[in-house]
């Protein structure tokens, strides 16, 4: 029976091998490339359940190679992981279509937990808010609830709930919403405030925090 599979890109030798090894005693199938160039190959050609990206890499560097893949529509969750531990590197990498992100060095008991939640997240799609069945309808504002029931959002609100539903499993980070929402807005606590309206008219899971970063679509 084969395993989970797995795609690691990550130049680091030594590291790559070890992690080959540590996943593959888990239970999981690992591809590993060594750059940038292979690692875009593997991915577009194969099916994974998770990737884990080194952000420095030779050919393609990690933000950029993700940032291609999400453009060709590979929605596979991604963890990338950092040797730059400032809040501008994790801002990139998530902007880029991160799922979530570790700064190196990490425990490894930290980076199995943390693909799990990559794996499950993969597996979860289907507790996400219905997308694409009708239950938001931009034009009106209206959310329908799984009672039936039909909630009217105001402008702002209902912009904020399509651009977290536009990418459904990314971290948004709250500059990004600000700036695609919010047009205008010096202050990315405009964010927050609309997260708190929406939750008050659908209920606190339609958003999860992700803490210190941004805010996630949630479910109804
Ligand atoms: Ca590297």
């Amino acid at each position: 029976m084969s395993g989970t599979p797995l795609l690691l890109i990550e130049d680091d030798r030594d590291l790559g091998h070890m992690l080959v090894d540590l996943f593959t005693e888990q239970g999981y199938t690992v591809d590993l490339a060594p750059d940038g160039q292979r690692g875009l190959h593997l991915a577009l050609s194969r099916t994974y359940n998770a990737m884990i990206i080194d952000r420095g890499l030779p050919t393609i560097d990690g933000v950029d190679l993700l940032r291609r893949l999400r453009g060709r529509g590979v929605t596979v969750p991604a963890l990338v992981l950092t040797a730059f531990g400032s809040l501008e590197d994790r801002v990139a990498g998530l902007d880029a279509g991160a799922e979530d992100y570790l700064v190196k060095p990490f425990e490894i008991d930290e980076l199995l937990a943390r693909v799990r939640a990559l794996h499950r997240r993969n597996l979860d799609q289907a507790t996400l808010l219905p997308l694409g069945a009708g239950w938001l309808d931009p034009e009106s504002h209206t959310v329908r609830l799984p009672t039936g029931e039909q909630v009217t959002l105001s402008g702002q609100e209902c912009r904020l709930l399509c651009a977290l539903a536009s990418r459904p499993r990314q971290v948004h980070t709250r500059a990004s919403l600000r700036q695609r929402v919010f047009d205008g807005a010096r202050k990315e606590s405009i964010v927050d405030t609309y997260v708190y309206y929406l939750r008050g008219k659908l209920g606190q899971r339609v958003v999860s925090t992700v803490r210190g970063v941004g805010y996630r679509l949630g479910e109804l």
